[in-house]
């Protein structure tokens, strides 16, 4: 056959993934049923992700524990699969706190870090006696105020910022400043402060981006805090790193670097384009220069998941790697990981609508899509997808663009050109791997009045089953 000279960029696909994208009959059905496009989740990968970080725990000896972040992916699938599994979920609105405790998971085993704490969701937490990860002062008082009313304590951590790294301090705009922490808690807290109904339990970050150096620096700090705190009768039983702990979509580390090479190459001279219109992907080009880094998600890491956590946890501070002085001091490491426990779970798959040449002579195929059903803050999410004919051809492969369904000539559901083995055919199929982090719902919309996309849960017995996500009565997941 013949290869297209296009940069290919393979994605690592689980077993559940090519068993069901290798049978057009089954995803035809799902898809005739429920609709175009559909979300596909698989519980599986979920309970693997979860045990990589709790071998990791076990593997140095520290007390760790797991909260799934919610807001990467709304399906109630996932907290009960969390609730079975005996986990966490890190929770950012009401209606996430709501669907745990329905679920029936313990209010322990739940956290609240949503960025806006309004009186609803304060005196839901305070009902259920839901931890709280406080962010501001003002949350403080409004809080308190809803303890004094309802004479109760709630358990509470406090979530920092500002940490000193490489000299200088990390910009946030959530929580307390690290240099200030100590004096506040110390005076709000203690029998007659102005927040004696709070129990102090631990502190909070969650960083932005993705450095191990940053993350290590951070805990390292925040258990010089946990130190201090101490020497004024202040007991820290957990400090929680929250989440940005990477995962890895690629099989190929030169393919990654080999991508960006001949993109550069195309932005810089007349080499055709990879990218619709020679799309940057966020760098800026200058005369014959380019300006920036690309503004996407490493798709590509050599250190995903545990082995993330595993480099912050072996920092050493002093003398000693950071689990030995979690260990020593009986501190509970927490993780709130929402894209990498999500690794595998899930898939989009779309029907092949239409062919077509836009005024430039690309080929154009439209996906019964739109594309804030796979988008995230990423320029572009960087992986080939799969593609499942109806009919195998012998060929010839052809460069196309997937374009999707709202009236906007940016309507890309990937910048990229990509590469087909042969033209598809009005009802092929097109699966995106490794949507379920933030690409399937984080920003969808339902512009035009479409329908949102229906997700599935998918299960093989003696065959492959799918249940709607909603469904109640859909029992174990597993
Ligand atoms: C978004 C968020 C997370 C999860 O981030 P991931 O990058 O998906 O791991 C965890 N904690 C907090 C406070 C968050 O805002």
């Amino acid at each position: 056959m013949q290869r297209s000279n296009l940069p290919e960029l393979t994605p690592i696909v689980h077993s559940w993934i090519k068993d069901v994208t290798s049978n057009h009959p089954l995803l035809e059905k799902w898809i005739s049923k429920w609709g175009s496009p559909v979300n596909l989740l698989n519980l599986i990968p979920f309970q693997q992700n979860f045990q990589k970080f709790d071998r990791l725990f076990k593997k140095y000896g520290i007390e760790g524990k797991v909260f799934f972040a919610r807001k990467a992916n709304k399906c109630i699938c996932f907290v009960r699969g969390v609730k079975e599994i005996g986990f966490g979920v890190d929770t950012a609105s009401i209606n996430e706190m709501k669907d745990c405790i329905q679920a029936g998971i313990s209010p322990e085993m739940i956290t609240v870090t949503a960025a806006v704490k309004n009186e609803q969701l304060l005196s839901y937490a305070v009902a259920h006696q839901i931890p709280v990860m406080l962010d501001n002062e003002d949350e403080c008082g409004l809080l308190h105020s809803i303890l004094e009313k309802e004479n109760k304590t709630l358990n509470v951590g406090f979530r920092l910022s500002g940490f000193e790294w490489e000299g200088k301090k990390c910009y946030s705009r959530f929580g307390f400043d690290v240099d200030e922490i100590a004096a506040f808690l110390e005076e709000g807290l203690s029998n007659r402060g102005k927040y004696r109904r709070f129990h102090y339990k631990g502190l909070h970050f969650h960083l932005n981006g993705y450095s191990i150096g940053q993350r290590a620096a951070a805990l390292s700090q925040s258990i010089d805090m946990v130190d201090r705190l101490a020497s004024n009768g202040f007991t820290t039983s957990f400090v929680d790193i929250g989440g940005g702990i990477l995962m890895n979509y690629l099989e190929n580390g030169e393919e990654w670097e080999g991508f960006f090479n001949v993109l550069n190459e195309t932005l810089l001279t007349d080499r055709e384009e990879i990218t619709f219109q020679k799309d940057p992907l966020g760098m800026v080009k200058l005369g014959n220069r380019l300006i920036g880094e690309p503004k996407v998600y490493p798709y590509f890491n050599q250190h995903p998941q545990e082995h993330f956590v595993e480099q912050i946890l072996t920092t050493q501070k002093g003398d000693k790697a950071l689990h030995r002085h979690l260990s020593e001091r009986n501190l509970e490491l927490r993780l709130e990981p929402g894209r990498s426990l999500l690794d595998q779970t899930g898939v989009t798959v779309a029907k092949v609508a239409f062919r077509k040449r836009d005024s430039e002579g690309r080929t154009l195929v439209g996906l019964e899509m739109n594309r804030t059903q796979m988008f995230s803050s990423s320029e572009d999410f960087l992986l080939d997808p799969i593609y499942i004919p109806k009919k195998t051809t012998n060929g010839p492969p052809c460069d196309v663009y997937f374009v999707g369904a709202y009236c906007l000539e940016q309507e890309l559901i990937l910048k990229r050109k990509i590469s087909l083995p042969q033209f598809p055919e009005i009802g092929d199929l097109i699966c995106f791997v490794n949507t379920a982090g933030y690409m399937m719902h984080f920003y969808e919309s339902q512009a035009h009045q479409f329908d949102l996309a229906k997700n599935l849960v998918v299960k093989k017995n003696a065959s492959w089953e799918a249940t709607l996500d909603e469904n109640l009565n859909a029992g174990n997941f597993l």
